[in-house]
């Protein structure tokens, strides 16, 4: 500022000079006022000037530079570039925090969608696009209510009670394969909102299954107790002689053993389930699970009747399994016990071990029992799922033997298979990867 008046006064005081000392014919004094306030004005216009073209840089958003020389314009110009460069750079700042936000938003496994005051949507994450179907070309600004148009969320938005989230079927549910979605509404700013998506049909099925099996389980308890109680009333409440206390005895112990199968197979999925995974660096050998599990066989066999199943073991290629023996002899005594509770007294089981030319193991149980049909091979490996209830239970079975099975295949990262022809027998296999088999003889293969 202080040169600002410097120049003008400098300006002035040169044109009285110069006017003093050129001096026309109305005397000295005149001259130099006359000349003073002629660079007064110079100056003025020039100032203007300058002035004018820094209205027109800023007009121009600063496009082109501009030269102002030295002094006030000039400084005017730089401080305002200097304000605009910072400006700019908070300006890439928020919008790279903007970014940063959004792509966290993005990357989230919950869908995201953001509404304006007026319900619609601003913003949306490709996991809510894929829960609702929503197109970022075409859904953008839409009325959230004309895109989700389920009535339990219809009737949620209009009720503006956002305190709790609602359930509804997803874009890709049908009966086959429901999908749930949990959805939660949260408002924020002025009148904006903020949706949050959620997938929860494994949690659901978690949950029915959980509900399932407590259901199952009290069942399957609860008959063996009716019966047993009601032996003990029989035995409390009549004068029974001996012959009929031991029978009624005898009964009541079978029911006693039923339980404690059922308890047994519950320990072992749930010690399946919790443990960690069988060793890949145990080996057991095969000849030794196969000679137990014979043994075992021959023993059921004879006890479920008195004539005995034409039991037949055989092994090709003598070698050993990778992983726990409790669980595989588990297994494959699972195998082997269905197929002689299910088969006729007297017919055909074979039970075989093959190694396999590509160096895994096949452990396979045939029987020449009445076989399964078709619609129920897939779900055979469900907790208590049966096809003929009351000859599993005659026969001692828990409907959890193939489960466990499953669950022990599952482990030691092999393959349960199972065909069966209605009326003629059925064959399950589980297949042993290369990985978990070794050979320990190079000599005959046949056992
Ligand atoms: P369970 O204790 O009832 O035998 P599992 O889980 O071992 O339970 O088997 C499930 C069902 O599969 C059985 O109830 C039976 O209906 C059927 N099943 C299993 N093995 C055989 C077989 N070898 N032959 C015919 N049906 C079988």
């Amino acid at each position: 500022m202080f040169w600002r008046l410097f120049s003008f006064v400098l300006f002035q005081g040169v044109a009285a000079g110069i006017g003093w000392y050129v001096a026309i014919p109305g005397g000295k004094v005149v001259a130099a006022l006359v000349l003073a306030l002629t660079g007064g004005y110079v100056w003025l216009l020039v100032d203007v000037s300058r002035g004018v073209r820094l209205l027109r840089w800023l007009r121009d958003e600063m496009a082109n530079p501009v030269a102002l020389g030295n002094g006030l314009w000039s400084e005017v110009s730089d401080r305002v570039r200097r304000m605009a460069r910072a400006r700019e750079r908070l300006t890439a700042e928020s919008e790279n925090r903007l970014q940063d936000f959004l792509a966290a938003l993005q990357a989230s496994p919950n869908g995201v969608v953001l509404l304006d005051s007026e319900g619609r949507i601003e913003w949306f994450n490709q996991t809510a696009a894929f829960h609702f179907g929503f197109d970022a070309q075409r859904d953008m600004l839409q009325h959230l209510g004309n895109l989700v148009r389920d009535p339990v969320f219809a009737a949620y938005f209009a009720a503006r009670d956002f305190s709790h989230d609602v359930t509804i079927p997803g874009r890709d549910d049908s009966s086959t394969k429901p999908v749930r979605l949990s959805v939660h509404l949260h408002p924020y700013g002025e009148g904006r909102s903020l949706l949050l998506s959620r997938d929860i049909t494994a949690v659901e099925q978690a949950e029915a299954m959980r509900r399932d099996f407590v259901a199952n389980v009290s069942h399957e308890i609860r008959t063996p107790l009716t019966v047993l109680a009601g032996f003990i009333e029989t035995l409390q409440s009549l004068p029974l002689d001996d012959l009929e206390r031991q029978r009624y005895l005898g009964l009541m112990a079978q029911q006693a053993q039923r339980m404690q199968t059922l308890v047994n197979d519950l320990l072992t999925l749930s010690r399946l389930e919790g443990s960690p995974l069988p060793s890949v660096h145990e080996w057991v050998p095969v000849r030794a699970l196969l000679s137990q599990c014979e043994q075992d066989a021959r023993d059921l066999s004879r006890l479920l009747s008195e004539q005995a199943h034409d039991l037949h073991f055989e092994m090709l290629g003598d070698c050993e399994i990778a992983g726990s023996s409790t669980e595989l002899h588990s297994a494959m005594s699972n195998l082997i016990g269905n197929a002689i509770r299910y088969t006729p007294a007297g017919r055909r089981i074979d039970v075989s071990w093959t190694l396999q030319p590509g160096g895994g193991g096949i452990f396979s149980v045939r029987d020449t029992g009445p076989g399964i049909a078709p619609e129920h091979i897939s779900r055979l490996t469900e907790r208590f799922y049966r096809v003929d209830r009351s000859r599993s239970r005659d026969t001692g079975g828990t409907g959890l033997g193939l489960a466990i099975v499953k669950h022990v295949t599952q482990r030691h990262g092999a393959e349960l298979l199972i065909s069966s022809v209605p009326g003629k027998g059925s064959t399950f296999s589980i297949t042993f990867p290369a990985s978990r088999v070794r050979r320990t003889f190079s000599e005959p293969l046949a056992a």
